[in-house]
């Protein structure tokens, strides 16, 4: 840091756009460099462009809370969730990058007997799958947590259900790491490129337009997260997705207070502290559909109350600064992976709140697809079709204001 920066090299190539690619994946944020990394050293696939219209983790990538964990209780979520946090754990030694992957634990508190059901069912699930849980009783908590305002009348605190290996990642990292693995090894990473058309003929994807020129292409991946409806539409298509915004906020640092990812659950809150001691926090989506990532004022009260009931102690920090990212929602608010009725055109879309978990996996299943033609058996239920034959994951515990 003292250098002035001299010396130092460049993680990514800065490539003009080739006129033909094999694979062409649409997206610089977290799940497309993922899926371009895999694709070139899991399948030896290196004809493959990324187009991103601003600059590669400008999007949802670099704008989350950094939340990590492999708590769903529905199959489906659960195996998919299950092989990301796998991946988590070994992607400082795969792209030899520090991610800061930070496995300080999860607390997701239950505040009525049948919440506290569920979370014990969840649990169990967690377990069955493979994964770490235990239920905290409020004494157990109190240990853990001795800052929490255990007495409120409104939303007593019946206990926690802990996963030790959740936690938090640094996020802006995550995407450098792919970007410069998927670069190394023959991929063009091409910013200031938007796609603005999809070309299809007789059936069959041909390629895309863009604002650097059209380029061809064998297969394209739509990654665009909080713009997949409208990627979507370039191909005539309609998803089953909305897009909102959520918004985040950050204190100025503090000394060491807040060991791990705490969420409420009875509130729209949830709160970790960063490695430079800023409180991270967020809540719940803005509840209309919008593509303006920034926030407002209702949400940033109806947060902050939330946190000052569940723990009066921060009302002491200052807040610096909030910020917001387009969400793709889907009706069932679990994923989509899957080829589409276009021939060579998929999509990978409605991560919701909680694909930052998602990229080492969401990434890996999408290679998986591109190259082989098959589903990746971690990801088999992320059907398109779901939402016409009714086969929706609804894993309302795991997903909420947990992120
Ligand atoms: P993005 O980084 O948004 O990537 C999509 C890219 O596509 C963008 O860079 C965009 O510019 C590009 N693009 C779009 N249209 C075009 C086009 N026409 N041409 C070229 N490029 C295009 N998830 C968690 O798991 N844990 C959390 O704690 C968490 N907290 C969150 C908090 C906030 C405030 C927000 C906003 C999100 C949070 N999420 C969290 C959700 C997570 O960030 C997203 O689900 C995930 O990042 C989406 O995938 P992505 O990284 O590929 O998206």
């Amino acid at each position: 840091g003292l250098t002035g920066n001299k010396g130092w090299t460049a993680h990514w190539r800065d490539p003009q756009p080739k006129p033909e690619y094999d694979i062409v994946i649409i997206g610089g944020g977290g799940h497309g460099l993922s899926c371009a990394h895999y694709l070139a050293k899991e399948h030896g696939i290196t004809n493959v462009a990324v187009l991103e219209k601003g600059y590669l983790g400008g999007g949802n990538v670099g704008r989350n809370t950094t939340i990590v964990r492999a708590n769903y209780g529905l199959s489906g979520n659960s195996e998919f969730y299950s092989h990301s946090l796998k991946l988590w754990e070994g992607l400082e030694q795969d792209l030899n990058y520090n991610v800061m992957l930070s496995q300080r634990g999860i607390i997701n508190l239950c505040h009525s007997d049948g919440q506290r059901d569920a979370f014990i069912r969840r649990g169990n699930a967690m377990v069955n799958q493979g994964d770490d849980a235990i239920f905290l009783t409020p004494d157990a908590l109190q240990k853990m947590l001795p800052f929490l305002d255990y007495e409120q009348s409104r939303f007593p605190i019946f206990g926690g259900l802990y996963h030790p290996r959740g936690g938090t990642a640094r996020h802006d990292a995550v995407a450098w790491g792919y970007a410069r693995g998927a670069s190394s090894r023959g991929v063009d990473l091409i910013q200031q490129c938007e796609v603005t058309g999809i070309d299809v003929s007789e059936g069959k994807v041909t390629g895309v337009q863009t604002t650097r020129g059209p380029i061809r292409a064998k297969k394209v991946a739509m990654m665009g997260a909080g713009r997949s409806s409208q990627l979507a539409e370039m191909a005539g298509m309609r998803l089953p997705v909305e897009s909102h915004v959520l918004q985040a906020f950050v204190t100025e640092g503090l000394k060491p207070c807040i060991d791990h990812v705490i969420s409420y659950g009875a509130g729209h809150f949830y709160i970790s502290q960063s490695d430079k001691g800023g409180l991270v926090f967020g809540g719940d989506l803005d509840m209309y559909a919008s593509y303006a990532a920034r926030g407002n004022l209702p949400m940033v009260e109806h947060v902050a109350e939330a946190g000052m009931t569940l723990m009066p102690m921060i009302g002491k920090a200052k807040m610096l600064r909030s910020w917001g990212g387009i969400m793709d929602m889907s009706s069932d608010g679990s994923p989509i992976i899957d080829r589409t009725h276009i021939d060579g055109l998929h999509v990978s879309c409605g991560w919701c709140y909680g694909g930052f978990k998602a990229v080492p996996a969401g990434g890996h299943v999408m290679a998986h697809l591109l190259a082989t033609g098959q589903h990746h058996p971690a990801a088999a239920k992320f059907r398109l079709d779901r939402f016409r034959s009714g086969r929706g994951i609804m894993d309302e515990e795991a997903t909420g204001s947990q992120h």
